[in-house]
């Protein structure tokens, strides 16, 4: 069923209850094959890395969510951008934007360069910069807003029109705002792609990843891609998406009332030497981020002054726990240079300013009072006297 509140589809969305016993929950089809009625008589199933009743309620329910036409559900954030990677060809060339998640850029560097897939790093903060960076065997656009990790905002209407006019697809990994707070289909992407392992599961305990395509030309190609590839999320980790999907609402709201609260208190610290949070209005993309969101989501990056050791802040947490990933329940922490992005060398790290005293921090949905006593702490115990 479609429903035009999102509060509502999270729920009831894709296909939510089960025809044949009323059960409503989707059952999990814990099954490789399916009986044939004879030959070339299938009842819709053949074998589970081509469909699966669980899989298919899961990616009715994001393609219902993102406003596009058909979902695909892979066992990892990358390895559904992998899929929406295997759409291009030897001498394509994929622009990114310069804050992207280190895996994503890693694979382009590391592996699709193999096949003759390049990519350039773009600066599609800048559409006008963006446009002049698109060289006649560029066919698509791959970017994040808020970027990871230092939340940089991509008007992405500005950029899927210019791409649009150069025949470019417009991919955007919307990991970190989900289809309740963002939502690119309305805004000009083609693909939308996420790692499901964060938000949309939210509770830190299932990594799986997601595409929607928005025609019937790149859902028939993508179908195809992951039947052929085979990263195929598996039945009971698609039932514990549903069931992290279904109260994703709530959750957000509380994640970034939190996070507004996280923010203001850093910015107003001062020990903080800068912080990156596009619901702050006086971050730079603060006007652009609430044309195309309902708010700024509930990542914040942060650098502290000189004179206090992040090592020490780090180990100085009690609550806030360090560690990769992001929009679990839990408030976590972690060091972009050294963990998430780096795969990226150095040297395009400073250029585009991931710095070895950034600190990102996941606002989780503990009690925001403690957190904040935590994060003060931490910072105070991190002074060098
Ligand atoms: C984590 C992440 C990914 C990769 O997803 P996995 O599920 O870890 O494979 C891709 N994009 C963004 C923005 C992420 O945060």
């Amino acid at each position: 069923m479609s429903y035009d509140n999102i509060e509502t589809a999270l729920i009831h969305g894709g296909i939510s209850t089960d025809e044949r016993t009323g059960a409503v929950n989707v059952p999990i089809y814990q099954t490789s094959t399916y009986k044939q009625d004879g030959l070339g008589k299938m009842r819709g199933y053949e074998y589970s890395r081509t469909g699966n009743p669980t899989r298919e309620a899961l990616e009715a329910l994001i393609a219902q969510l993102e406003g596009g036409v058909a979902g695909f559900a892979f066992g990892s954030g990358m390895a559904a951008t992998t899929a929406v990677l295997s759409l291009f060809n030897a001498g394509d060339r994929i622009l990114i934007s310069n804050n992207v998640y280190g895996g994503t850029f890693r694979v382009l560097d590391k592996v699709f360069n193999h096949f003759g897939i390049t990519y350039s790093i773009s600066d599609t903060e800048n559409p006008e910069v963006f446009k002049t960076q698109i060289t006649p065997d560029v066919k698509a656009v791959f970017l994040e807003s808020p970027a990871n990790p230092l939340m940089t905002v991509t008007d992405i209407r500005a950029v899927a029109e210019i791409a649009h006019e150069k025949g470019l697809l417009v991919i955007v990994d919307n990991t970190f705002m989900t289809p309740y707070l963002q939502r690119p289909i309305e805004l000009g992407a083609d693909i939308v792609v996420h790692s499901a392992t964060k938000y949309l599961g939210g509770h830190s305990d299932v990594v799986a990843g997601l595409a929607v395509a928005t025609t019937d030309d790149l859902a028939k190609k993508l179908a195809f891609i992951q039947n052929s590839t085979g990263g195929v999320l598996p039945p009971f980790d698609s039932f514990l998406l549903i069931r992290g999907i279904k109260t994703l609402g709530v959750r957000l709201d509380r994640h970034v009332e939190n996070a507004e609260k996280a923010a203001r208190f850093l910015a107003d610290y001062p020990a903080v030497k800068q912080v990156y949070y596009p619901g702050l209005p006086t971050d730079k993309g603060y006007e652009i981020n609430r044309r195309q969101a309902k708010n700024g989501g509930a990542m914040i990056s942060f650098e502290l002054r000189e004179n206090y050791d992040i090592k020490r802040f780090f180990k100085s947490l009690k609550l806030v726990t360090l560690a990769e990933s992001l929009g679990g329940v839990e408030s976590l922490v972690c060091h972009p240079s050294t963990m998430t992005h780096a795969s990226i060398p150095e040297e395009i790290r400073k250029k585009v300013g991931i710095t070895d005293g950034l600190i990102r921090l996941s606002v989780g949905i503990e009690n925001i009072d403690d957190i904040l006593a935590d994060l003060k702490q931490a910072i105070d115990a991190a002074e060098v006297k």
